[in-house]
């Protein structure tokens, strides 16, 4: 086998948007788009044939016996404010290497086969999550994503022409092609691989998300003179509600809840808070759990607001359904891991990916690698350079496998 140049181009993407707690490589950003332009040079490097669409997507394509859809695997080169190394680039990077080692080892596949490069997963610089695998399966239309606009006032149709935007040179492909299949390589962002030993996970579902905004409207007042028994402190009910919460999401089982914004009017040491906004993100694989959820809220709101005698609103801002991934790719890969004689579990994914959007339009598969500590969106994410190896070979192997599975369809 040839050494993979997986370590090496990694380091190259880590060093653009260095920080020094992190990495900051927001969409069509300078450091975006070298990042971008460097994904490009490698593939053609390779010989493989580079195309971009409208929404930022950059593929790299390697011929199949057929013409047509193609099996596509990626992931984004985009990381949210200081992130890490490896969460998007990894994936992205390697399918690039899975696609060299094809190559290397003579393989040749019915379907074409696409390393991807996805525009802006983490949503840091435009207002919306997956943006360039979302507009590939036509889950939101060009025309709308091109209104969105930036901290800054700047529109993505305006980003995207610019400089920093598509890439010149790269021929832009028009529409957004279904593919045959989809595969994604990611480090988990969590500590179950670790925690359990085992080098490789398959992805059984990705998580559907119910965020909710929670307004508390207490009475605010003097700290040293309104009596204890006369208060209608706001934050005081805001604890409370919180651990109700937790409690009811242990009863529940199978899904997380957290309250990981708070804010508190007026804020002051000698003020009774008279307020309080805070947002709960709860998150199962189940959807009966996820409805289980909705409701504890409700419930859990109701109590505090009649126990504290204080008025609370709850406003629903996010909803995402659960995507479960394609149980046939679900077996491909878990063979073709097996193939290699390593373990691999089966675990939901927490996080939102990529591949729950193409997932609208193709059987999809996700492989995780562990996650040192758990630890990711944070600078020092890290994964073994032998685990990341293995996740490369592990995707090879599952690609070929993928491909196979869908030339008998
Ligand atoms: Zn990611």
């Amino acid at each position: 086998m040839i050494p993979s140049p997986l370590a090496e181009r990694l380091a190259q993407l880590a060093a653009l948007g260095a920080t020094g707690h992190g990495i900051d490589r927001r969409l069509f950003s300078a450091e975006d788009a070298q990042a971008r332009t460097l994904f490009v040079q490698w593939a053609r490097g390779s010989k493989f044939t580079v195309e971009q669409d409208r929404a930022g997507n950059v593929f790299a394509r390697r011929a199949g016996k057929r013409d047509g859809a193609a099996i596509l695997s990626g992931s984004h080169l985009d990381t949210v404010p200081n992130g890490g190394a490896y969460d998007g680039a990894y994936g992205a990077v390697a399918a690039l290497c899975a696609l060299e080692e094809l190559d290397a080892a003579g393989v040749v596949t019915e379907h074409p086969v696409e390393a991807v490069a996805w525009a802006g997963e983490e949503g840091s610089r435009f207002p919306l999550g997956c943006l360039g695998s979302g507009a590939f399966a036509g889950l939101n239309e060009l025309a709308s994503i091109d209104a969105l606009r930036d901290d800054d006032g700047v529109t993505f149709a305006d980003a995207r022409a610019a400089a920093n935007g598509l890439l010149a040179g790269v021929p832009v492909r028009d529409g957004f092609p279904r593919p045959a299949g989809y595969v994604e390589l990611h480090i988990e962002q969590g500590p179950v691989l670790e925690h359990r030993g085992v080098r490789l996970g398959v992805v059984t579902a990705i998580a559907g998300q119910v965020r909710v905004e929670v307004e508390i409207h207490g009475e605010a007042g003097h700290a040293g003179t309104v009596p204890m028994e006369l208060r209608r402190d706001a934050l005081s009910a805001a604890a409370e509600l919180a651990l109700e919460l937790e409690a009811a999401a242990r009863t529940i089982g199978e899904c997380v809840l957290t309250v990981g914004h708070l804010s508190v009017f007026p804020n002051q040491t000698n003020v009774v808070p008279g307020r309080v906004l805070l947002r709960i993100d709860a998150r199962s694989v189940d959807e009966a759990r996820l409805s289980a959820l909705r409701a504890a809220i409700e419930a859990c709101a109701a109590r505090t607001a009649a126990k504290r005698g204080v008025r609370i609103e709850t406003t629903p801002i996010e909803e995402r359904r659960v995507v479960a991934m394609d149980p046939q790719l679900r077996g491909a890969v878990a063979a073709a891991i097996a193939e290699l004689g390593e373990r691999a579990i089966d675990l939901p994914s927490g996080a939102g990916h990529d591949a729950m959007c193409v997932a609208a339009v193709a059987p999809a598969a996700m492989i995780f690698v562990p996650s040192a500590g758990g630890l990711s969106h944070v600078g020092n994410e890290y994964t073994t350079p032998e685990d990341l190896q293995l996740g490369v070979t592990a995707l090879t192997r599952s690609i070929a496998a993928i491909d196979r599975l869908l030339a008998k369809d």
